[in-house]
């Protein structure tokens, strides 16, 4: 039970009062997991600073609609059938319709979903985008199925949570695991049921049913515009630097190409199974040719050293960008990373303590909320080119992909440097402060 003199205080509340706070988070709620608790600690540090009223800092604890189904999925030999579990959240439905991506992976619980959703609705807010946060997953591990199978898997799950998406209340998207094709199955399936076509359903779509030119290249260009911007105020630049990517799918691959074509020294890259290293730098043309010959994976590339996606991590660099899964850096290696700076292409790379001794090393971090939010600002973009039915060229997307991305890093930085804190904590006071305004001016219904 709630101590009850919290319940007075709240009752009371005064927005402005650092004496507030919500009562403690009785655990444990369905979502409870380690990476719902991330997101949470982070929300409560971060609330604690601003002074956060507390009714607007309880309900966001809490996703405001979280859905699990289970649905049968029949394999290609037309016999065995499988029983998967699957969930979409919407964690904030105050400024538009929800946002977020769907993720396939076989570790996926309701409680991951639940915090990447949070973290959605802190990024959209960062980049003032019309929307609250919201993610999906389906716990199944999609490198084991054919493409039929995928199919089949796609069109079930798009069918069991069709009456919570759609263009005007919540818009899936590309994450781990999933890609255009999947968008594909799912705009079909949505609009098989509503019986048109409903391009708006999804974004990270293909370019021929309404998808945008640049959004497959959004996240990895979104990080590598903040290294840039994060290099010229610190006087130092991406040309002259080193840099290591953890990951290798659409986000890290991006990332490494641009870092390379702008004259950096690529010297490590890693897929699921391992990465490879060459301090002298690596031929990214190459890498890619030999990934797309050997089925993903790097063991025996001729022009590294190979190492493991933990190693990897150790190496000394200037730029380290986790883009692979969440929970890579710990208390366990925080202590032992050698880069200079930071940037997380990936959703929750880095635990909370792991923060705090980067934050003690004068490691800079770029925090993912800001640094990977390039993917749903073009999504953002495709949204609303496919609204107007009016495209804009590769080029323009760009363009305005770097434009917000550049401003989104200067106001947190800014933020940062006025409030004194690091880039993360300003990141999210961002986030917050902007999903709090916006609730105060609705208000509480009934
Ligand atoms: N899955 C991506 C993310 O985590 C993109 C989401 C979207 O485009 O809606 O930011």
């Amino acid at each position: 039970m709630r101590d009850s003199r919290d319940t007075e205080k709240k009752k009371n509340a005064d927005a402005e009062d650092p004496e507030l706070h919500p009562a403690p988070i009785e655990f444990p709620l369905e979502w409870d997991t380690p990476m719902y608790r991330l997101a949470v600690d982070q929300l409560d540090q971060t609330a604690e600073q601003m002074n956060l009223d507390p009714n607007i800092w309880e309900r966001l604890r809490a996703p405001q609609r979280a859905h699990v189904v289970s649905f049968p999925f029949r394999r290609d030999d037309y016999h065995t059938v499988e029983t998967v579990y699957a969930y979409r959240v919407q964690h904030m439905l105050t400024m538009g319709p929800t946002k977020g991506g769907v993720r396939y992976d076989e570790g996926v619980n309701l409680g991951e979903v639940t915090a990447l959703s949070m973290w959605m609705s802190w990024k959209c807010a960062i980049m003032n985008l019309p929307f609250g946060g919201a993610k999906g997953g389906v716990r199944i591990n999609p490198h084991t199925l054919s493409s039929d199978e995928l199919q089949r898997v796609t069109r079930r799950y798009t069918s069991e949570i069709i009456e919570v998406i759609g263009p005007d209340r919540d818009i899936p998207a590309p994450d781990l695991g999933t890609d255009e094709r999947v968008m594909a199955w799912m705009m079909d399936t949505y609009s098989q049921q509503v019986g048109h076509a409903v391009p708006g359903v999804v974004t990270g779509k293909p370019i021929e049913i309404g998808g945008s030119h640049g959004r497959r290249e959004a996240t990895g260009r979104g990080v590598i515009s903040c290294v840039t911007e994060a290099c010229r105020d610190r006087d130092c630049s991406l040309a002259n630097s080193s840099v290591v990517v953890q990951g290798y799918g659409a986000v890290g691959a991006t990332a490494a190409r641009l870092a390379w074509t702008l004259g950096a020294k690529v010297i490590a890259v890693s897929s699921v199974t391992g990465g490879t290293y060459n301090p002298n730098g690596l031929d990214i043309d190459a890498v890619d040719a030999w990934l797309q010959e050997n089925d993903d994976d790097l063991t025996g590339f001729p022009d590294g050293d190979s190492v493991s996606n933990q190693e990897l991590l150790e190496l000394p660099c200037d730029i380290l960008i986790p883009a692979a899964i969440q929970n890579q850096i710990t208390e366990e290696n925080a202590a032992a990373l050698r880069c200079k700076m930071m940037v997380e292409g990936a959703n929750g790379p880095t635990t909370l303590e792991a923060d705090a001794i980067l934050n003690d090393r004068d490691i800079l971090v770029v925090p993912d909320i800001l640094a990977n939010a390039g993917g749903v600002t073009v999504s953002y973009f495709e949204w609303v080119q496919g609204l107007q039915q009016f495209f804009w060229s590769e080029e323009e997307v760009n363009r305005k992909l770097i434009d917000l991305m550049q401003s989104a890093y200067h106001s947190v930085d800014q933020l940062a440097k006025e409030k004194k804190v690091t880039l993360r904590t300003a990141a999210l006071m961002r986030g917050i402060g902007r999903v709090k305004e916006a609730k105060h001016v609705r208000g509480v219904f009934p």
